[in-house]
């Protein structure tokens, strides 16, 4: 059998004799000029020769429908870019609720809030100026800009830098947040043959692209030469990307660098933090806040 084009016009069905499903819907006319437009037969699927007709009549070829159409293909082009933005916004937040669901400290650090964080004369500077960065969060992340939240053991950083975490995600934010053991521990699980739900690059990905990834206690582990690499390569290409990091740890600058330099070779931590320096602005807890203090 010869080929047989996918749509017929009634006419064409009806030369070549064909075996129509249902009856031919009534014609309509077109708008502008009024002519007559039929349904086009469309072939099904499978080798028998059926035709069933479309649910919209042709489209007729005068100047008018033509300009007609195009505006309604490009309204319904942007709908469905519209439509897929939103999808893969909403897929970026699930995977930044599925890593951050997935971190071992997750439960603990949910009940972690703004509104529950004790604010003293030591840490209410830090705490204003984190909650403004939350609320300002677009404006900050359009300049890729973090900070680096520094302070001793119990000056509530992580408690700070988890609620931060918490106030985006609610507000629809992608955020990821955990230790780098924690972070890279997800990488280390993946080469593990029972662990088959997410791959080595996907993880990366994620937290390559993520609206806001935060690193908690930098700098308390002791790193490998391969958690360093990894962790380079993930700030990199946020700073590439011009995407945000937040950091909490215990150490200034030079006791980070330190902290990180393996095997008194300190060529990655220092460009390491060197980066990290040019995209987040200090923020230290446990400086008495003047302001409060005089009152
Ligand atoms: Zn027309």
């Amino acid at each position: 059998m010869n080929e047989i084009p996918p749509f017929l016009t009634p006419s064409e069905i009806k030369q070549y004799g064909f075996l129509v499903e249902a009856e031919l819907p009534k014609p309509s006319n077109c708008q502008f000029c009024h002519k007559e437009l039929f349904h086009l037969g469309a072939r099904s699927l499978f080798s028998k020769v059926i035709f069933q007709w479309k649910g919209e009549p042709e489209r007729c070829d005068c100047e008018q429908s033509a300009g007609y159409w195009e505006e309604v293909d490009k309204v319904k082009a942007k709908t469905e870019s519209d439509t897929l933005k939103l999808k893969e916004q909403n897929e970026r937040r699930e995977k930044a609720e599925k890593l951050f669901d997935k971190s071992k400290m997750g439960a603990r650090f949910k009940t972690r809030s703004f509104e529950n964080f004790k604010v003293d004369s030591q840490n209410a500077k830090a705490f204003e100026t984190v909650k403004r960065y939350s609320d300002n969060f677009k404006k900050h992340a359009d300049l890729g800009l973090g900070f680096m939240l520094s302070g001793s053991y119990g000056t509530g950083k992580t408690h700070l830098a988890a609620a931060l975490a918490i106030d985006l995600i609610n507000k629809g934010i992608p955020v990821i947040f955990g230790t780098l053991i924690s972070l890279l521990g997800k990488i280390r699980q993946t080469y593990s043959e029972s662990w088959q739900q997410e791959d080595e690059l996907e993880i990366l990905e994620a937290y390559s692209t993520v609206d806001l990834l935060i690193i908690d206690d930098l700098g308390k582990e002791r790193v490998s030469e391969w958690s360093l690499e990894k962790l380079f390569s993930i700030v990199n290409s946020r700073y590439e990307n011009n995407l945000p990091i937040v950091i909490t740890t215990n150490y200034n600058i030079e006791t980070l660098i330190d902290k990180l330099t393996i095997d008194k070779n300190c060529d990655i931590a220092e460009s390491l933090v060197s980066r990290l320096h040019e995209m987040c602005r200090g923020i230290r807890l446990n400086t008495p806040d003047h302001r409060i203090v005089k009152k």
